[in-house]
C-alpha cells in the first residue's frame, strides 16, 4: 500500500515501532500533493519545505504523541506564524500572521508536519468552496462536483490522501457537510472544547474548530491534541479532558452499542430531502440497532427556524467581526483621496460578493429600529432550539440525522442561488446554534457513486459518546474502506 493511504492510527504504529519514518510519510504526502493538486485545488499554499524540515527533525527523534511525524493540512483560516493565512479572500491575499494559532501550537508540540493551507470559502462563508476568492476546489469522488464547503479543501486533501488528517471549522456546518460530500469523518468539538485563539473570527458565538478525518479513531487521536482550555481564549472551557480513544478496541468482537439510546428527530427526514440519502441514514440506524443501541423517535420541534435564526446571528456577528478590515492595519489597501474613501475602495475591491452580502445583512439586522425585529428575535429562537435540544437529551444519549439533506451537487449548480445554498445547512446549523459538538461519518453512497454522511449529536461536552458510537458503526458497516479511485 501507498504510504499516504495510511490513517493516523495505521502511520502511528508504525513510526512508534520505527517500521516508517516521518520522512518517508511526508514525502509520500508531499508527492501525492504535486501529482494531484493541480486536479483537485485543495491548497491554497502548499508548505512543501516547511513539511520536510519537520520530518527529518523528528525522524531523529521519537515522540509519544500518536500524531508524531503525521502530515497535516490546516484550513487558511488558522494563524501559523509567518506562513501566509488568507481566509480565501483577497483582502487578506498576502497576509503573514506574526503569530500562531493555540491549535497549530498543540499540534507542533505532538509533532505534527505542515503539509499546507488549505482551501475554504471567502471567510469560511459558504457551502461549496466556490465564494473562494482565488478557485474552487473539487470533490474528488467526482471532480464536477462541489467538495462541499466551507472547509472544502481540507476535506477533500484528506478524502484524495493529500494529507493524512486536516483541520477545519465549522460555524454552520463547515466540517460536517463537506466531511459528508467527500466521504470522510468530521467533527464539530462541542463550543468552547477546542480554542479559537488564531482562528480567524467569522460569527464568534458558532465558530469551532475541528477535525476531518479518514475514521472515527483518527478523530478522536486528533481531538486529544487539540481539545482543553486556553486562557487566550476566553470561551474556551476549562474542563477535565477524557481521552478520547478510550472506547476504540480494534476487536471488531468487542464492538457493541448496548446501553446507549439513539432519538431520531421526526423534523430531520423532510419533504424533498434525496431519497437515497434518507436510505442510506435509515439503514445505518438500522445497523446502530442491531449493534445493541435503543433507538425512539424524538421531537426537536423548532428546527424549521434555525436556519432563518442562524443568517441572522451569524452575519450580524460577521459584519461586526469583519470591521477590522479597513485597509490600515493589515491587508489589502487601495488608497483613496482620503480616509473614508479608502475604507470604501479597500472593501470595495477586498471582498467577494457573499461576504459583502453577509456584511449588509448583518449591519441591517443590527441597526437601530430592526435590532429587536431581527437580532434580537433570532436570539430568542436560538434559545429554543437550545431547549429543543436540551430536553431530547433527557431522554436519549445521542441524536441520530443525516448531514446534509442532498450528496455532493454540480459545481455551479447552486452558486446563483444564495437561499438554494444556505439550505444545504438545514441539518448541520441547529448543532452550533446550541453549542452541542457532532460527527458526520461516511454511511453509504448514491447510485451516482456519491458519499452519503450520517450525522450523530451529543450532549454538551460528550464527544465520548459520539465517537464511540460513530466508530462502532464505522467499523461494522465498513464504507470507510471505500476510498475515491482518483
Ligand atoms: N454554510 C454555512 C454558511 O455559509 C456554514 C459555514 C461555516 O460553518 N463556516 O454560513
Amino acid at each position: 500500500m501507498e504510504l499516504f493511504r495510511l490513517t493516523i492510527a495505521e502511520a502511528a504504529g508504525l513510526i512508534s515501532k520505527n517500521e516508517l519514518t516521518p520522512l518517508a510519510l511526508t514525502e509520500s504526502v508531499m508527492g501525492r500533493i504535486g501529482a494531484l493538486d493541480s486536479l483537485v485545488g485543495a491548497y491554497i499554499t502548499v508548505t512543501k519545505d516547511i513539511a520536510m524540515e519537520q520530518a527529518g527533525r523528528l525522524s531523529a527523534g521519537s515522540g509519544n504523541s500518536p500524531l508524531h511525524g503525521i502530515p497535516m493540512a490546516i484550513k487558511d483560516n488558522m494563524c501559523v506564524k509567518g506562513v501566509r493565512t488568507t481566509c480565501a479572500s483577497k483582502i487578506l491575499e498576502n497576509f503573514i500572521p506574526p503569530y500562531e494559532s493555540t491549535v497549530t501550537t498543540k499540534l507542533h508540540e505532538a509533532g505534527y508536519c505542515l503539509t499546507g493551507k488549505t482551501n475554504l470559502d471567502e471567510f469560511a462563508m459558504g457551502s461549496s468552496t466556490e465564494n473562494s476568492g482565488f478557485f474552487t476546489t473539487k470533490n474528488p469522488w467526482d471532480i464536477t462536483r462541489a467538495p462541499g464547503g466551507s472547509s472544502g479543501g481540507s476535506a477533500a486533501a484528506v478524502a484524495a490522501d493529500m494529507c493524512i488528517a486536516a483541520i477545519g471549522s465549522d460555524t454552520g456546518g463547515s466540517i460536517r457537510q463537506p466531511a459528508s460530500f467527500c466521504g470522510v469523518v468530521g467533527l464539530k468539538p462541542t463550543y468552547g472544547l477546542v480554542s479559537r485563539f488564531g482562528l480567524v473570527a467569522f460569527a464568534s458565538s458558532l465558530d469551532q474548530i475541528g477535525p476531518i478525518t479518514k475514521t472515527v479513531e483518527d478523530a478522536a487521536i486528533v481531538l486529544n491534541a487539540i481539545a482543553g482550555g486556553d486562557n487566550r481564549d476566553s470561551t474556551s472551557a476549562h474542563n477535565a479532558i477524557p481521552d478520547y480513544t478510550a472506547s476504540m478496541s480494534g476487536d471488531l468482537q468487542g464492538i457493541n452499542l448496548q446501553g446507549i439510546k439513539i432519538g431520531i428527530p421526526e423534523e430531520y427526514f423532510i419533504d424533498g430531502m434525496d431519497r437515497e440519502v434518507e436510505a442510506a441514514v435509515r439503514a445505518a440506524i438500522g445497523e446502530m440497532r442491531r449493534l445493541g443501541a435503543e433507538v425512539v423517535s424524538i421531537k426537536l420541534p423548532h428546527t424549521a427556524y434555525a436556519v432563518a435564526a442562524y443568517y441572522i446571528i451569524a452575519t450580524s456577528e460577521a459584519s461586526s467581526n469583519l470591521a477590522r478590515y479597513d485597509g490600515v492595519k493589515y491587508g489589502m489597501r487601495v488608497s483613496g483621496s482620503d480616509l473614508i474613501s479608502t475604507y470604501m475602495e479597500t472593501r470595495a475591491k477586498g471582498f467577494g460578493q457573499e461576504v459583502k452580502r453577509r456584511i449588509m445583512l448583518g449591519t441591517y439586522a443590527l441597526s437601530s429600529g430592526y435590532y429587536d425585529a431581527y437580532y434580537k428575535k433570532a436570539q430568542q429562537v436560538r434559545t429554543l432550539i437550545k431547549r429543543d435540544f436540551d430536553e431530547a437529551f433527557k431522554l436519549v444519549d445521542v441524536i441520530a440525522t443525516p448531514t446534509s439533506p442532498t450528496t455532493a451537487f454540480k459545481i455551479g449548480e447552486k452558486a446563483d442561488d444564495p437561499l438554494q445554498m444556505y439550505l444545504s445547512d438545514i441539518f448541520t446549523i441547529s448543532v452550533n446554534l446550541a453549542g452541542v459538538p457532532a460527527i458526520s461519518i461516511p454511511c453509504g453512497f448514491d447510485s451516482g457513486g456519491l458519499p452519503v454522511g450520517l450525522q450523530l449529536i451529543g450532549r454538551h461536552f460528550d464527544e465520548a459518546v459520539i465517537l464511540k458510537a460513530g466508530h462502532a458503526y464505522e467499523r461494522s458497516a465498513g464504507w470507510y474502506e471505500r476510498r475515491p479511485s482518483i
